[in-house]
């Protein structure tokens, strides 16, 4: 039986962990080879391969350059500018070579850090292997996010030097990055003193800082064809940071190690993507996410395949881009995430068959939970195998999925199948009992964490101990935050979060980062922000705010005026992926007698349901107020 292999291969990575994670380290190469896999000395932190070298660089890129010197490494395409490129694994090689001597004569040296903040080009990927090239820790930035929130970055990973554009595009629209910078920059503490900026001739009013800004093509050029070494790394030393969401309005800055990371993406292209080295693979994300990070740049580079490069949406010029990108470029493997399926799904089902898409072997969807029918629809469309991934920021890489490269098992819609070889998960009650089969518990991982996994929290370990490993009464097992539950035959089903966070279009959002930046209106006293169903992002934020002067609110105009006044708040605070669908007025929030909040009733009115049990409400108008002003807009 093909579920029975799957236990099986699971089983032996939990059993016999070093053995097993001692061979997959073959699966790249060293400077010094690993004696041993892991050191669990000190856990929960677990130190994967401490006493091997290696470098994610040379890994994604140099060693290629034998056998792969003239394949496409990097297929690049925008449908916002028209540009248009392949570079090959030695085309790559140079530049990221000449990028990592420009970071270089900035200063930049090994364990520094240095902040990304770029739309999706081909120099955001090279900026990245330019960094892992001289052990530079690299924190990307999503740019959609606001100059405060990149402050708020700046200021933990205090960098060296931040990488930027002079714009980004979306949706045809020029979106000015570099003022946001500079914003950023003057609101930090700890600015970084140098700033290399991308001209892509899209922002003409774009402006620089003498002898702080550095144009990038300038600097290139004058790097020449210097050779920069791969700086070779202890098997744990930090490879980046990348800051995500969680309960608190302060970010946290998941830090991920060299080897682990490299050895376990290696790994999840053999036995759970199952792309061939000399193949493409397109994942249509954002390189400011995990999944870019592991699944555009890394696994398919370490891997030697193409990584289809993308930036635009996924219906410009027309719903069937992804297609002709898959047809273009032979795609065999593609990763997505099920907010983009639902979008397409919304399309003529025609621009499907417009393309020849035979070249796909299988369809990854990942971020957030993905529906029957979504799943239903596009296997049925594209005939081929979808695998729903469930997995976070801080693991890196699949926790529950099923494992093609393992065996093929049978899909069930609406699960993303079993637990992945080196997490030991476990359902288990808020005591920390596990719970039978059938019954809801929370996803925990018992440690170690595999190799991939967070290594800690950026400057605070801390912070790492108590956040993570510390729901659990006396145990110190990994809480991921969601509810699941398991079928009789082993099947994983996630059943939504187990704290504050909302999750729309795939991406995490901290409902207390967005209340903070509602709060930045003057006009608004207190606010909660909370999750609500939507047919195509999974959910968006709805808030609910109590001004300081109901007045401000009085007529329907007033309310609209002053809503959109707080969407321009927020946006300036967060950036607009943290916009709420909307703002409704009300004069007391609904919280228990000692003051707590509560979200889960004004979650449960806002999407229909039963708010439960009230007893304990300390002013029972408040809900009425909550009923209301849903009805009213
Ligand atoms: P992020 O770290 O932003 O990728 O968000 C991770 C969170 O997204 C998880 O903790 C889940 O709540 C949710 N998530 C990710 N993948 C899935 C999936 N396949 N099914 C259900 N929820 C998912």
């Amino acid at each position: 039986m093909s579920t029975a292999a799957v236990r099986a291969f699971h089983q032996r990575s939990i059993e016999d962990r070093e053995a097993f994670w001692l061979e997959q380290a073959s699966l790249i190469d060293w400077q010094t080879p690993p004696t041993r896999a892991l050191d669990d000395s000190r856990l929960p932190f677990a130190r994967w391969y401490p006493e091997g070298r290696t470098n994610l660089c040379h890994n994604a890129v140099d060693r290629h350059l034998a056998t792969r010197g003239d394949q496409a490494a990097l297929a690049y395409v925008s449908t916002e500018t028209g540009r248009e490129f392949t570079w090959t694994y030695r085309e790559l090689h140079a530049e990221v070579q000449r990028c990592a001597g420009v970071l270089q004569d900035l200063g930049v040296r090994t364990g520094d850090r240095v902040i990304l903040y770029l739309p999706m080009i081909a120099e955001a990927l090279v900026a990245m292997l330019a960094c892992a090239r001289i052990g530079a820790i690299h924190s990307v930035v999503f740019g959609g996010f606001a100059s405060a929130s990149l402050a708020t970055r700046i200021d933990d990973a205090r960098p060296t030097v931040l990488v930027t554009a002079d714009a980004g595009m979306r949706g045809g629209r020029m979106i000015p990055y570099k003022p946001l910078v500079d914003a950023a920059l003057a609101a930090a503490a700890h600015p970084p003193a140098k700033v290399l900026v991308i001209d892509r001739g899209l922002d003409a009013d774009s402006s620089r800082v003498a002898g702080r800004d550095v144009d990038y093509a300038e600097a290139m050029a004058s790097v020449g064809q210097r050779e920069v070494p791969v700086v070779w790394l202890p098997g744990d030393a930090p490879s980046y940071i990348l800051y995500t969401s969680g309960t608190t309005g302060r970010p946290k800055g998941v830090q991920r190690d060299t080897a682990g990371y490299a050895v376990a993406l290696a790994a999840s292209m053999k036995y759970i993507y199952g792309g061939q080295p000399g193949e493409a693979m397109f994942t249509t994300s954002d390189i400011g996410w995990v999944v870019g990070h592991s699944y555009i740049v890394y696994a398919p580079l370490i891997h030697g395949m193409t990584t289809v490069v993308y930036e635009g949406l996924p219906i410009r010029p027309d719903a069937g881009i992804l297609w002709r990108l898959v047809e273009r470029f032979k795609v065999t493997v593609m990763f997505s995430s099920p907010t983009a399926i639902r979008v397409l799904k919304k399309q003529d089902p025609a621009w499907l068959s417009r393309y020849d898409t035979s070249s796909l072997r299988g369809l990854y969807l990942a971020g957030e939970p993905l529906d029957e029918p979504t799943a239903r629809w596009i296997s049925d469309s594209l005939q081929v195998p979808v695998t729903d991934n469930y997995w976070q920021t801080e693991t890196g890489w699949p926790i529950l999925s099923a494992m093609p490269g393992v065996a093929d098992t049978p899909r069930k819609f609406g699960s993303p199948s079993f637990p992945v070889y080196g997490f030991d998960v476990q359902l288990l009650d808020p005591d920390g009992h596990p719970v039978p089969v059938g019954q809801k518990g929370v996803v925990a991982i018992r440690p170690p964490l595999p190799p991939g996994c967070l290594s800690t929290v950026w400057g605070d370990d801390a912070r790492f101990v108590s956040t993570y490993f510390s729901s659990f009464s006396g145990q110190q097992v990994y809480s991921s935050f969601d509810w699941g539950v398991a079928d009789e035959d082993g099947y994983y089903f996630i059943l939504g979060r187990t704290d504050d966070v909302i999750n729309t279009a795939g991406h995490r959002l901290g409902t207390r980062e967005i209340e903070e930046a509602v709060s930045g209106h003057p006009a608004i006293a207190e606010v909660a922000v909370v999750g609500v169903q939507d047919a195509v992002k999974g959910q968006v934020p709805v808030a609910f705010a109590v001004l300081r002067d109901a007045a401000g609110a009085a007529t329907p105009a007033a309310a609209e005026a002053l809503e959109r006044e707080v969407f321009l708040a927020v946006d300036q605070a967060l950036g607009a992926i943290g916009r709420p669908a909307r703002v409704h007025f009300v004069t007391v929030l609904p919280k228990t007698r000692s003051g707590k909040l509560l979200r889960r009733s004004i979650q449960a009115l806002a999407e229909g349901r039963d708010p439960g049990d009230m007893t304990t409400l300390e002013d029972p108008a408040a809900l009425e107020q909550i009923r209301l002003a849903l009805l009213d807009r």
